[in-house]
């Protein structure tokens, strides 16, 4: 570890102010049984679902920031926007709420579910969140350019009856609306650090760090972490919907928005953002035999739950890697827990399916 540059990267994340919504650190621990089930490496678990917001997750590391920014910018009122069952929308709204701001969210209809108030819909209608529910194109495809004209429509609404927007980039993630900084990204070069003292205090060097990667922030924030850590961690992100060449590249630009906003240069490139796109399999939130065998393994052998949409992917994906013995018998694994467990819910009866009634 090059302890002049994580510690020049602390100083410089403490010089954004955040609000406080959750308990960190959270949790990391080894995953005895997962790691003697699967025959090595050894796996380890950051416990992100555990953040204390909500359901837990890690959007509520992102919030922490945009919160505060949301808060210095005398906005009353958060517009924000993703699909139906969104984890970055209920963590929003719950965020928003406990600070007295009104949360605006607009939902498409992206997947094959029933327009239910159950999971996270549920949890926003308890919320009292403004719930704007928006068809998306066959196949589940939404158009960014009509995002942003709905977004525009609603904010002008919400100036025209007297209140300050905050217009909020999905996933709190790329640069964009009214947040000027990756904030969301700064939040997890932070959770990698934290991440990275939790297993040097266990005398574990780790190797790699693995985690669900949807709106790119996270993934971003994580390989910024590790390069200012140690040249030898590798972050592996499993992408959800994203094909891996656009991701690729969208990661990348928020990771270099991220060093500049944190005023370093860690020399990152492409070889740094390291994704997978085949698990994700029939598409986005599309739950099949091998997520809902995953989520019953951790259940049953760890009593963690995943979630069909992110962590179950990348349960899937890091069971697959060790069989393909691209993550190796003698090294160490962090898994990072992104939370979205709401989820399980909404998707009760194809669970039900894939595990025998
Ligand atoms: C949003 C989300 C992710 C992906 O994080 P990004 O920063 O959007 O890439 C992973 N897991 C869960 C549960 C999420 O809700």
């Amino acid at each position: 570890m090059d302890d002049s540059s994580v510690s020049e990267v602390k100083d410089k994340i403490r010089t954004f102010k955040k609000s406080d919504l959750i308990h960190l650190p959270t949790p990391f621990m080894k995953l005895e049984n997962l790691t003697r089930e699967l025959g090595g490496p050894n796996i380890y678990i950051k416990r992100d679902d555990m953040t204390g917001l909500a359901f837990g997750g890690n959007k509520s590391r992102k919030l922490e920031y945009i919160i505060q920014d949301v808060l210095e910018k005398k906005a009353d009122v958060i517009i924000t926007w993703a699909g139906l069952q969104s984890n970055w929308c209920l963590q929003t709204a719950a965020a928003a709420r406990k600070f007295g701001i009104t949360p605006v969210l607009v939902l498409f209809n992206v997947y094959d579910l029933p327009i239910e108030y159950d999971g996270n819909l549920l949890l926003d209608f308890i919320l009292k969140s403004e719930i704007r529910i928006r068809e998306a194109e066959k196949g589940g495809v939404v158009h960014l350019q009509d995002v942003d004209a709905i977004l525009e429509e609603v904010a002008a609404e919400v100036k025209e009856s007297g209140h300050t927007p905050y217009v909020a980039p999905i996933g709190g993630s790329a640069v964009g609306g009214s947040m000027e900084k990756p904030l969301g990204a700064i939040s997890y070069v932070d959770a990698f650090i934290e991440m990275a003292e939790q297993a040097e205090s266990l005398g574990i060097e780790v190797d790699h760090v693995i985690h669900a990667s949807g709106s790119g922030g996270t993934q971003a924030g994580l390989a910024v972490g590790a390069k200012a850590w140690n040249e030898r961690v590798k972050v592996i992100g499993v992408s959800v919907s994203e094909e891996k060449q656009t991701y690729q590249e969208l990661v990348l630009e928020i990771a270099r928005d991220t060093e500049r906003a944190l005023e370093g240069s860690f020399g990152l490139g492409e070889k740094d953002i390291v994704i997978f796109d085949e698990y994700i399999r029939e598409g986005y939130g599309e739950v099949n035999q091998e997520v809902s065998d995953a989520i019953r393994l951790v259940a049953m052998k760890e009593g963690i739950f995943l979630d069909p949409v992110y962590t179950g992917k990348a349960m899937v994906a890091l069971i697959d890697l060790v069989k393909k013995e691209y993550l190796k018998k003698d090294e160490n694994v962090v898994f990072f827990h992104t939370g979205g467990t709401a989820a399980l819910f909404p998707n009760k009866q194809k669970l039900r399916k894939f595990l025998g009634e």
